[in-house]
């Protein structure tokens, strides 16, 4: 989950880094007010889940109270790369000498945290990446050690920083480092930490959180706005919608229809133990999408049920305005039970998943 750059700051600076003098507005009254209260040339930033704002015009820059005004009339209500502004942090304007880059991330590949600092900071680190990676320090740590304040500073040191700042760039990195700990995140980071004339201070802060974790983090987990999904979902170009219960089943279906010569629209997997309604949103969902022209729900009923899938696409059936053909491989649990229940409502199913790839693949080309 990520959060927003306002509620990211709060947490960073209760650990001990250093961030500007805000205050987040709704309207341009609220945000005239913070300009006057700061009494400062301020910066008015978009609050959106999305990176990359200061390229999409999402953070203006403003001299006086009148402009905080005028620039958030402006911001909010727009769209900054697909996400609706509905709140600005008018923030106290650093006067930036040096934009530094860090982040500490989880590596999968190399399954261990990965630090990554640059002194190359700022809205073109992607393309520092790109263009000259030498300019940016990437030190794995080990996921059963401690990771200690010494080894901060030689992060700093790699970087290149001034000697004279080792020391506070490293105590950076490390509570950083800590913040990634302490809120079991994906992803923590600071691009820029700005070097002013009053020391270092974070000008923007990233904290994405692992979803699993949220049961530790009520408070965080209470800033969550859109109901989570509890199945993992993929749009793919094809037309025929694959759903399954369990990612390996859903894959396997995949691999069943492209033998047939079927090409997925979706890799859908409810997960083990799925609900009636959680099925019933998993085929709305599919549905929704214009391009699929058919689906193919493979389910191998083990925790999940066969009577409670059989339920929940009844009811999808009842109440969809688009009418999709639907293939149901129905197998497991409960199966006796599920199947009369659809034979019951005249809808068939089969009990091979190769036989109901290929049926999803004649019925799809059918209909070209
Ligand atoms: P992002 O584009 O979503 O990463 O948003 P940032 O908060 O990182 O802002 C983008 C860029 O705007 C930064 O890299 C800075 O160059 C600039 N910026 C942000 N805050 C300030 C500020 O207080 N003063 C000045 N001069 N520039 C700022
Ligand atoms: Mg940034």
């Amino acid at each position: 989950m990520k959060i927003h750059e306002y509620q990211a700051k709060e947490i960073f600076h209760n650990a001990g880094i250093s961030t500007p003098q805000s205050i987040v507005a709704e309207t341009p009254e609220e945000a005239e007010k913070a300009a006057i209260k700061i009494g400062k040339p301020v910066v008015i930033k978009s609050q959106v889940l999305v990176g990359g704002r200061g390229k999409a015009g999402g953070i203006k820059f403003a001299q006086n109270p009148e402009m905080a005004y005028q620039l958030t009339e402006k911001l909010l209500g727009t769209q900054i790369r697909g996400e609706t502004v509905q709140k600005v942090m008018v923030e106290a304007m650093l006067d930036i000498h040096d934009e530094i880059y860090m982040s500490v991330a989880v590596d999968r590949s190399a399954r261990k945290p990965l630090i990554m600092a640059s002194m190359a900071g700022g809205v073109d680190i992607e393309e520092v990446a790109r263009q000259t990676p030498e300019k940016i320090v990437k030190y794995h740590l080990d996921p059963l050690d401690q990771f200690l304040p010494y080894q901060a500073r030689e992060i700093a040191r790699k970087m290149g920083v001034n000697s004279k700042l080792i020391s506070s760039v490293g105590g950076i990195i490390w509570k950083l480092h800590q913040i990634f700990q302490n809120y079991d995140a994906n992803i923590v980071e600071i691009n820029p930490l700005v070097l002013t004339s009053d020391g270092l201070v974070a000008a923007d802060a990233k904290l994405d959180i692992d979803d699993d974790s949220l049961y530790r983090h009520q408070d965080l987990a209470q800033l969550q706005t859109e109901p989570r999904d509890e199945f993992a979902y993929v749009k793919l170009d094809g037309n025929i919608a694959v759903i399954g219960n369990g990612a390996g089943l859903t894959l396997t279906g995949m691999d069943m229809l492209k033998l047939y010569g079927g090409k997925p629209a979706t890799f859908l997997d409810i997960g083990g133990g799925a609900s009636q309604d959680n099925i019933a949103r998993a085929l709305n969902l599919v549905i929704s999408n214009p391009n699929v022209k058919v689906v193919f729900l493979n389910v191998l009923g083990g925790i999940t049920r066969a009577d409670d899938v059989a339920n929940g696409v009844i009811t999808v059936l009842k109440g969809s305005e688009r009418e999709v053909p639907l293939v149901i491989r129905l197998t497991g649990t409960n199966e006796q039970e599920g199947q009369r229940i659809l034979k019951a409502a005249g809808i068939s199913y089969e009990t091979s998943m190769g036989a109901a790839a290929k049926k999803a693949v004649e019925i799809c080309n059918s209909l070209e």
